[in-house]
């Protein structure tokens, strides 16, 4: 069944995730405050509105993919768009923003007469563009089994988590669980350096043993053992080092407002924090093994494998 869809945040994700609806022969009526993007998203297909409540106006259903939690926030409880909406409207939020502000956002929805889900991805903006994005869900099951072959049109695998709040859980644990390993083998590597051992020798015995993780195996932080992780291409993104940052600050949050007695996810929360700030602003999130690598000894810090100066 086709739909209307008001999607509001056509940036790098939300732009190719809205082309997708188009393509999967929906009508899709988008908001963007920049008019480069809104722009964009127009060139695939996507009508414009003059506004966020004009794109959420007379819409089956409502999808944002926005920066951060008050963004949400804000426009479904100040900017109108809860009122704008018709009574019943199924609000998507696929954001990745904090549980809290998740468990907010479905309230203020439910509020206001509408049915809400949260549902943020993993997969990145190539992942955005293909088509091939995991959506983690948080809500009712009614409203998971209607926004489901919405959710497929844009990704390639879509799991129901729990009520309202358990996607944003599954993905901070996720990144999580991916933070602190992409720490854990860039430490590893800078270690081997230290004791002579080679960068392949490494990875051939670390790949198949009991150190294999998707951070080793994929997304290899040094260059060579994987000729398509960002290492090869000095560290262009892939997954920058500000969206991890992001996504452990809100690990962080999670973990402190629940007590968890979870050192290594704080402490990754704070390594990636500094390095977004500094010289990771604009590089992959593996990276980081340069920071490991310029804060430790003479051996570590001269140079790696590829010649390039750490
Ligand atoms: P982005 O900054 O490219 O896009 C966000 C868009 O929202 C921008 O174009 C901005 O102008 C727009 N916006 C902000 N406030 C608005 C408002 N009030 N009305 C209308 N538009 C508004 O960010 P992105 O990379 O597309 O990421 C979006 C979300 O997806 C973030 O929460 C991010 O953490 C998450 N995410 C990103 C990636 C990734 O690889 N980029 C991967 C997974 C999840």
């Amino acid at each position: 069944m086709t739909s209307v869809i008001g999607f509001i945040g056509l940036g790098h994700m939300g732009g190719p995730m809205a082309a997708n609806l188009v393509k999967a022969g929906h009508r899709v009526i988008g908001y963007d405050l920049v008019p480069e993007a809104l722009a964009a998203a127009v060139r695939a297909g996507i009508e414009a509105a003059g506004s966020a409540v004009g794109a959420a106006t007379g819409a089956d259903v409502v999808i944002t993919m926005l920066p951060a939690g008050r963004h949400v926030l804000s426009l479904y409880r100040d900017e109108g768009l809860l009122t704008a909406a018709a009574p019943g409207t199924l609000f998507i939020d696929c954001s990745t923003i904090d549980v809290a502000d998740a468990r907010t956002a479905h309230e203020a929805a439910t509020a206001a007469g509408h049915r809400a889900l949260d549902a943020p991805v993993s997969g990145g903006v190539m992942g955005a563009e293909a088509g091939t994005l995991t959506f983690m869900a948080g809500g009712g099951a009614a409203e998971f089994t209607e926004a489901e072959p919405l959710l497929a049109a844009m990704g390639k695998r879509v799991v129901h988590c729990g009520a309202a709040g358990a996607g944003q859980a599954a993905k901070i644990c996720n990144n999580m669980i991916l933070g602190i390993s992409m720490i854990a083998v860039g430490e590893a590597f800078v270690l081997g350096e230290s004791l002579g051992l080679s960068h392949q020798a490494l990875f051939d015995v670390a790949s198949t043993a009991s150190g294999q993780c998707w951070a080793l195996t994929v997304n290899c932080p040094v260059p060579g053992p994987v000729p398509t992780s960002p290492a090869n291409r000095d560290y262009r993104p892939g997954f920058a080092a500000p969206l991890m940052a992001k996504d452990l600050g809100l690990a962080a949050n999670a973990l402190r407002a629940g007590g968890i007695d979870a050192g290594l996810g704080l402490r990754a929360a704070e390594m990636y924090a500094a390095f977004a700030d500094g010289a990771g602003a604009g590089q992959d999130f593996s990276a980081i093994v340069r920071a490991i690598r310029e804060r430790s000894g003479p051996t570590g810090s001269s140079t790696d494998q590829n010649g390039t100066t750490a």
